[in-house]
Parts: structure tokens; C-alpha cells; sequence
């Protein structure tokens, strides 16, 4: 267990607060802003205290060369401003300039501020000590509540708190709360534990399912990657997505979970098409697909099968849909595999959805209060699934 902000005295105190505000957005308005109402408990617990919070983050994967407006934090300090309905400032177009250094010298107690952009520096990506130290400016708490950029050691991850020598360095209430459900998933589940595995690439989720094969009772595979492993068994797949070269490791991975006695699902039937389109020629097929046609979707037959499974479980670890939800015509898979979930954490089970594919799906069915948890890290989750540690975690003071 990792030492709490909640534990730590902030009043008068500059925290610093690396948070995950990397959030869709579209012709400079949010479309998703879970990211930031998750921050928010943390956010909070500073101000309410009396402290400083001094808001660091990324958004998205600009140049590294200086400001760019397509890159601007900016729609994320307002949105917070709303949130927290009080002014959240926003000094300068740099995290690290002058005006940026006089905005935080001017805090009073209580007070809000975000940073631009960290990544408008290449130090950022490069976890460059010398930036990490002007980043941190002169904190005296270093808090990590971004789950989203967990896996990665970038300097405002991993420098600025290295910079921090003597300092308390913390996690967020986000970052307490995503480690607990993860972790706690994958050593100590409660059984039966079933695993939902889905999504475009066999080979993203091979690791995970390498992790989980000795730890599951069920591992369920839908989506794209289900044809590689259906291929792997000499089965028909017309012209559905496969991963040629990953067809020997599907393979292995049948062989262990025989060897494990993990049950590996895979679907029986499967929604087509001719193209990879809403429109065409959409058909069910029973077992073999037929020449010209791709699998989009798990089919009913399946879908049952899995909701079963799913309502006998305890614990539920979902990563990946089952199907190209974006179009109507296949979104009915993963639709289904959602419910069960949600029935089933009614009755008690602990359900996890970890993946940003996955976990946009459950926001944009309106299915996500009925999860124990809905991660916001994609990939910080799907590598906490593989049971990788993260230094930016790692690195703080324990509880
Ligand atoms: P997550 O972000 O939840 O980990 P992934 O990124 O692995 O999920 O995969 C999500 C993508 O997989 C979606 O865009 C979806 O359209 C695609 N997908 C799911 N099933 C199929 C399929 N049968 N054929 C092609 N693409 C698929
Ligand atoms: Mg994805």
C-alpha cells in the first residue's frame, strides 16, 4: 500500500499533482470528461485543507517542439473550473516559462492552477532530470493520480517526484482506487473468476492472457482476436481478421490453458459481413464463416453462452469488445456482454473494466455506474492485467 494525500499535512503547502487530463476532444470542446471528474477527490482534499495544487498533465502527442493549439490544456482548465466551481488558473502557454514560475509564487492557500501541456517539452517523453526539477516548481508534496500515464516514466511521472528528495510523494485517491481493483483482481480474486478478453489485436492482449491463464477459471475471447485463436484450431474464418504471424502463439496458449485447466471460450457463431461497413450483407453464421465474409460480432448463440458464464462468476476482468461496437449492426455483442456484467455485480460479483475502447463503450451504452470499477487508463490498465509494475508508482513512500 502506497501513502495516501489524505495522510499528508498540505495546509500552506505547494502540491505538486500529476494528473491523467489527456481527454477527447473535439473542435475545442470535451466529449469525455471522466478523466478529470476523477481527479476531482484528490483535487479537492488539497484545497479543502488549505494547500496549493499545482495540476500537471499531457494531451495527446504533439510535436514536442512548443505550443500547439490543437495541444492546449486550456478546454481542460475550464471544464475543471466548472467542476470545482471556482477559477482554476491557466498562467502560460509553457509549464515551465517565467509567467508560469510568478503564477505559482502567487498561489494563495487553497488555490487552483494547471500547467500547459507537459509534452510541449521533448524532456517530458524523455524523463529529462534538468526539466523534471523546473516542472516541479519548488513543491513540497508530490502527488501521482494520473492512472492513465502510469505506465510510463516521463519525467513529470518519474523525475519530478526523483527531483523531490525528502518530500512526501503520494498517490491520488484515482490511483489508489485503480491499483486496489487491479491488482487486487489478479492476486487475490474472489472465484470463479471469469476473464473478458476482446478487441482488434491478438497480439496486445497475448501477455495478459499468458498472465491470467494460471489465475482465471474462465477466459472468454470475442472480437477480432477471437479468429486468429479460431484459425489456430484449423477452423474457417473467411475473411475476418487475423494475425498471421501470431498464429503459433494462439496455438501455445490453447496448449497451456489445457494444461492449466483454464477454460478457454471461443466464440460458435459469429455476425459477418462481406465488407467492413454497416452496409452489405450481414449474416450469421453457425461455426465455419464462409469465403467473403469477415466475423464482426460475437452471434446469439455465443452471447448466451458467455452471459451464463458471466452470471456464475465473482470476480469479472473485462478488457477489449466483442465486436466494431462503433457501427449498430455489431455492437450487440458487446452490448450483451455489459449487461451480464452489470447483473452480475448486482449480485455481488466484483466487475472490472479496464481498456479505453472497453471502457468508452460502457460510457457510451450508459452502462458504467453498474461496474465496481470502470478503469481510466487503457493501456495502464491492459499492462497492470499483465502483471507489470510501474516505477511512477513504485517510487512512492509506502503506507
Ligand atoms: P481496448 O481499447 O478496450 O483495449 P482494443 O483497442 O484492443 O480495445 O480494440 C478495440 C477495437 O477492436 C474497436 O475499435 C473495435 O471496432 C475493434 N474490433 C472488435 N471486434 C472486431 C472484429 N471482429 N473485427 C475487427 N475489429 C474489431
Ligand atoms: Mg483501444
Amino acid at each position: 500500500m502506497k501513502k495516501n494525500i489524505a495522510s499528508v499535512d498540505v495546509s500552506g503547502k505547494k502540491v505538486f499533482v500529476r494528473v491523467d487530463f489527456n481527454v477527447p476532444i473535439e473542435d475545442g470542446k470535451i466529449t469525455d470528461d471522466r478523466r478529470i471528474r476523477s481527479a476531482l477527490p484528490t483535487i479537492k482534499s488539497i484545497i479543502d485543507r488549505g494547500g496549493k495544487a499545482i495540476l500537471a498533465s499531457h494531451l495527446g502527442r504533439p510535436e514536442g517542439t512548443g505550443y500547439e493549439a490543437e495541444f492546449t490544456l486550456a478546454p481542460a482548465a475550464k471544464r475543471l473550473g466548472e467542476l470545482l466551481g471556482k477559477p482554476v488558473g491557466f498562467p502560460s502557454q509553457d509549464a515551465i516559462d517565467a509567467a508560469s514560475d510568478a503564477a505559482v509564487a502567487a498561489m494563495n492557500n487553497g488555490d487552483v492552477l494547471l500547467l500547459e501541456n507537459v509534452r510541449f517539452h521533448k524532456a517530458e517523453k524523455k524523463g529529462d532530470a534538468a526539466f523534471a526539477a523546473k516542472l516541479a516548481h519548488g513543491a513540497d508534496v508530490y502527488v501521482n493520480d494520473a492512472f492513465g500515464t502510469c505506465h510510463r516514466p516521463e519525467a513529470s511521472m518519474v523525475a519530478v517526484p526523483k527531483s523531490m528528495t525528502g518530500k512526501p510523494k503520494v498517490v491520488g485517491f484515482l490511483v489508489e482506487k485503480e491499483v486496489k481493483f487491479l491488482s487486487g483482481a489478479i492476486s487475490a480474486p474472489t472465484k470463479p473468476f471469469v476473464v473478458v478478453l476482446g478487441g482488434a489485436k491478438v497480439s496486445d492482449k497475448m501477455a495478459c492472457i499468458d498472465n491470467l491463464l494460471p489465475k482465471a477459471d474462465h477466459i472468454i475471447i470475442g472480437g477480432a482476436m477471437a479468429y486468429t485463436f479460431l484459425r489456430a484450431l484449423g477452423k474457417k474464418v473467411g475473411s475476418s481478421r487475423v494475425e498471421e504471424d501470431r498464429i503459433a502463439d494462439a496455438k501455445k496458449t490453447l496448449d497451456l490453458a489445457a494444461k492449466l485447466k483454464c477454460e478457454l471460450h471461443l466464440p460458435v457463431d459469429h455476425v459477418c459481413n462481406t465488407q467492413f461497413s454497416e452496409h452489405g450483407d450481414i449474416e450469421v453464421f453457425d461455426g465455419d464463416i464462409k469465403d467473403g465474409y469477415m466475423g464482426l460480432d460475437i452471434g446469439p448463440k455465443t452471447q448466451t453462452k458467455y452471459a451464463l458464464l458471466i452470471a456464475k462468476a465473482k470476480t469479472v476482468v473485462w478488457n477489449g469488445p466483442m465486436g466494431v461496437f462503433e457501427m449498430s449492426p455489431f455492437a450487440v455483442g458487446t452490448k450483451s456482454v455489459a449487461r451480464a456484467m452489470v447483473d452480475a455485480t448486482k449480485k455481488g460479483a466484483t466487475t472490472i473494466v479496464g481498456g479505453g475502447d472497453s471502457a468508452a463503450a460502457v460510457e457510451q451504452m450508459h452502462l458504467a455506474e453498474g461496474f465496481s470499477h470502470v478503469s481510466t487508463g487503457g493501456g495502464a490498465s491492459l499492462e497492470m492485467l499483465e502483471g507489470k509494475k510501474f516505477e511512477s508508482v513504485e517510487l512512492l513512500d509506502n503506507a
